[in-house]
């Protein structure tokens, strides 16, 4: 069997560090070591094959008593470091990385680094070490990575994603830009994005209102590969909103899923989209989910945002997330009708210290979903919150927070609004046309963002550092 396809995800503060550490003065080569969390996805839902995803963890420099020489052609360092680096990965299931420069060339590896990587991949294995992963920087910030697999067996990656307030992704292979459908937009964005977003693989998490917005833009805006969650049928009162549904949808109790996929695929875009009707922490869906370049939180669920607060950190895979609150003018009140984006990835305060989540309601919907009879009872007694009221919804509003949503999306890939990437938190105020960024520090004792620990952490046992 061939080996899985390789991705590498480069945190942003971990690219930032390994680019001044590796900077030099004199021109010569440098390295340092990264160790990398891994993600074994046993099978890419578009694909239907193994992907292996490596996210950087931690950045290491090469103690300066530790370097033997470089110069623009060659660097030299003893192998104690990596003794040490070895020891750490194998104690926390990592993957040990090295990157070096070639200041003066092309990012590819050289047959010195061939003959090198080769002893260091023996005593890798021979360690037990999950593996060991190299990439080199050429000039013009081109990159080239690839993974030992086994001794004298490499990988070479398909994608190298650079994860921040931007998202860029190098790919091996990129589609050609002669697409009709899209040229309007390569007029804007010019010819190099349409393939970018023709590799794009996005995952929705909710295809009601907002989700379906979404859903139909990403699939005009020409993004390849589409991944739908929701477990919900469609019901009469959605059809003020939900995109694509139909009056007849309602009476055949159609999934939101298939009505989304079904409108996405009577367009004719060219989008692979596939679907899952299971709650997002359903660990059905963890293949689909580590599998994906970006996601769109579309869902009211606090245990599932919860969910996806940490996927975004433990992965590597920025998390656009959209809410509204609409509240009634009454008397002495005038109408409230706030819609928010909240950019999530690792290096930026996460959910729960923007207190977008709330913890008790996630408490009580877990409770609902493991326990329904307990659930009831404490209803009963007005120990959980839970039901209520429907919440106000009108299309022109769930729209328009998804044309945001999707905004930040792009902005992330072009930078249209300047180098200063996604906005972290975006709330606007339909009521008072007002579009403003909010955003907060990380709350000091956050398990989440405030710590490192958790970034780019990859596969854990449990899964997501979460028991039950
Ligand atoms: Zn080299
Ligand atoms: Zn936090």
């Amino acid at each position: 069997m061939s080996p899985a396809a390789l991705d590498i995800v480069l945190l942003e503060p971990h690219e930032a560090a390994l680019r001044s550490l590796l900077q030099r003065d004199d021109g010569a080569e440098a390295s340092a070591y990264v160790l990398f969390g891994r993600a074994d996805i046993s099978e890419d839902p578009w694909s239907g094959l193994p992907r292996t995803r490596l996210i950087s963890h931690e950045v290491i420099p090469v103690a300066v008593d530790e370097m033997v020489s470089a110069s623009p052609a060659h660097v030299t360092w003893s192998t104690r470091g990596f003794m040490r680096i070895l020891g750490v990965a194998k104690e926390r299931g990592l993957v040990a990385g090295l990157v070096h420069t070639h200041p003066n060339a092309a990012a590819f590896f050289s047959d010195q680094d061939d003959r090198n990587e080769t002893e260091l991949a023996r005593t890798t294995f021979n360690k037990g070490v999950l593996g060991l992963a190299s990439i080199v920087f050429g000039r013009e910030n081109a990159m080239a990575g690839r993974l030992w697999v086994a001794p004298g067996e490499t990988v070479m990656a398909s994608s190298i994603s650079l994860i921040g307030s931007q998202i860029k992704i190098a790919r091996a292979h990129v589609a050609a830009n002669e697409d009709q459908i899209l040229a309007r937009q390569a007029a804007l964005f010019g010819r190099g994005f349409n393939p970018v977003v023709r590799g794009l693989r996005v995952g929705i998490v909710g295809c009601g209102g907002t989700g379906s917005a979404v859903g139909m833009l990403l699939a005009r805006l020409g993004v390849g590969f589409l991944g739908l969650m929701d477990k919900d049928i469609i019901d009469v009162t959605n059809l003020n909103r939900v995109h694509g549904s139909r009056a007849a949808d309602v009476a055949a109790s159609l999934a939101k899923v298939d009505i989304l996929a079904r409108e996405i695929r009577v367009a004719g875009l060219g989008t692979q989209v596939v679907t899952t009707k299971e709650w997002v922490g359903h660990p059905d869906l963890r293949d689909l989910l580590r599998s994906c370049d970006v996601l769109f939180g579309c869902t009211d669920d606090h245990q599932g945002r919860l969910m996806l607060n940490r996927l975004a950190h433990y992965y590597g895979i920025p998390l656009i997330d959209v809410g509204l609150r609409m509240r009634a003018a009454r008397s002495g009140a005038d109408y409230d009708m706030t819609g928010r984006v909240s950019t999530i990835r690792p290096g930026s305060p996460c959910l729960m210290c923007l207190g977008v989540v709330d913890p008790r309601r996630a408490a009580a919907e877990g409770l609902r979903r493991s326990d329904p009879a307990e659930f009831e009872r404490r209803k009963a007694e007005a120990y959980v919150d839970g039901g209520g009221d429907p919440a106000p919804a009108v299309v022109t509003f769930t729209t328009a927070i998804a044309c945001a949503a999707v905004d930040e999306l792009i902005q992330g890939l072009t930078s249209f609004r300047g180098s200063q990437g996604m906005t972290h938190n975006r709330i606007r105020r339909f009521d008072r046309v007002e579009d403003r960024a909010m955003t907060c520090r990380p709350v000091a004792s956050c398990p989440i963002c405030a710590s490192q620990a958790s970034w780019g952490r990859g596969d854990v046992n449990p899964f997501l550092g979460v028991i039950g």
